[in-house]
């Protein structure tokens, strides 16, 4: 089968994407503070083995080590050389497990602020990120994920980054938060502004991650939907954290998250995966609870005009 995500939604309907990485790293003995991404050359089996759980929990898009790959986040860390060569590595461990499952590269938040909040230029962003896409090409991508963004100017840089320095397809993926007047980013930008712009930016799948559980993300897939033509991405925490003897604990079992599959894809949601808190086990329910609703997935698909004008699409 080819590495083509557009055939592989319209043939399965649906797609399942992956859990958290960052919990299951802390599981793995990640310190607080550690750069996650050294894990790459210091513990690759480790960052082997999460990937493969989700393979083979039934994900059809794996993502990478790679969140916090950006120049800007690194030099946090005190790392300021192989910046590509750190992402590189991450698209290869996870492929070399993936087996016809894709790998879609993650990218993050740099935690720098462009002008005039922050020191840092469009120029400079785009730069930062493009670094990172270099590397997600050479280690074999076979797309792109944008994801856990609040600053929606920082995501068009990274889109810009990505569409500038590969052919790859790209999701752009945003974090919201439920605040007084509705659901916002901590910058005020609201879902539905989020969608448009980022379709009219050139990403080729939009959604939300991260900041809440399924029942928000449903709601934010809701407000979303109707805003663009794209498949739409979503991926909820465990639940709303909680602090539990001085731990972040994410209280959704994998029973009770995929409760709510069957609103999210009548929200009309595209690909479902998890993000923190999640497990391999979480998706390995999801992937078993989305297969009962293919028919209304596949409908999705039918109003995402732009995409269905594609052939191939059944019925
Ligand atoms: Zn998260």
């Amino acid at each position: 089968m080819r590495r083509d995500w557009k055939e592989r939604l319209l043939s399965k309907g649906i797609l399942v994407l992956d859990g958290a990485w960052g919990t299951e790293m802390i599981k793995r003995g990640l310190a607080p503070g550690e750069c996650p991404e050294l894990w790459n050359f210091n513990h690759p089996d480790d960052v082997r083995m999460i990937a493969r759980a989700y393979k083979e929990a039934g994900a059809d898009i794996i993502l990478t080590n790679t969140f916090g790959g950006s120049r800007f986040k690194l030099k946090r860390s005190g790392i300021s050389s192989n910046i590509k060569e750190i992402n590189k590595k991450g698209v290869e461990l996870s492929r070399e497990v993936c087996g016809d499952s894709l790998v879609f590269a993650s990218m993050g938040p740099t935690g720098e602020f462009l002008k005039p909040l922050g020191i840092v230029t469009e120029e400079e962003m785009v730069a930062c990120f493009k670094e990172q896409v270099e590397g997600f090409v050479e280690g074999g991508a076979d797309g792109v994920i944008i994801e856990t963004m609040t600053d929606l100017d920082e995501v068009k840089c990274a889109l810009k980054a990505v569409k500038e320095n590969s052919n790859l397809p790209v999701a752009a993926s945003m974090t919201f938060n439920r605040g007084k007047r509705g659901y916002a980013t901590i910058m005020g930008i609201t879902p539905e502004k989020a969608a448009v712009e980022l379709e009219k930016t050139g990403a080729d799948i939009v959604g939300s991650n991260c900041g809440s559980g399924a029942k928000d993300l449903t709601e934010i897939a809701r407000i979303i939907r109707p805003a663009i033509n794209l498949p739409l991405w979503i991926k909820p925490n465990a639940g709303v954290p909680l602090l539990r003897e001085g731990k972040t604990v994410y209280p959704e079992t994998p029973e009770e998250m995929a409760r709510f599959i069957p609103d999210l894809i009548k929200a009309g949601v595209s690909m479902i995966g998890g993000c923190c808190g999640t497990t391999p086990e979480h998706i390995r329910l999801i992937a078993k609870e989305v297969h009962s609703y293919i028919d209304i997935a596949y409908k999705n698909l039918k109003t995402v005009i732009k995409f269905s004008n594609q052939s191939g699409l059944p019925g």
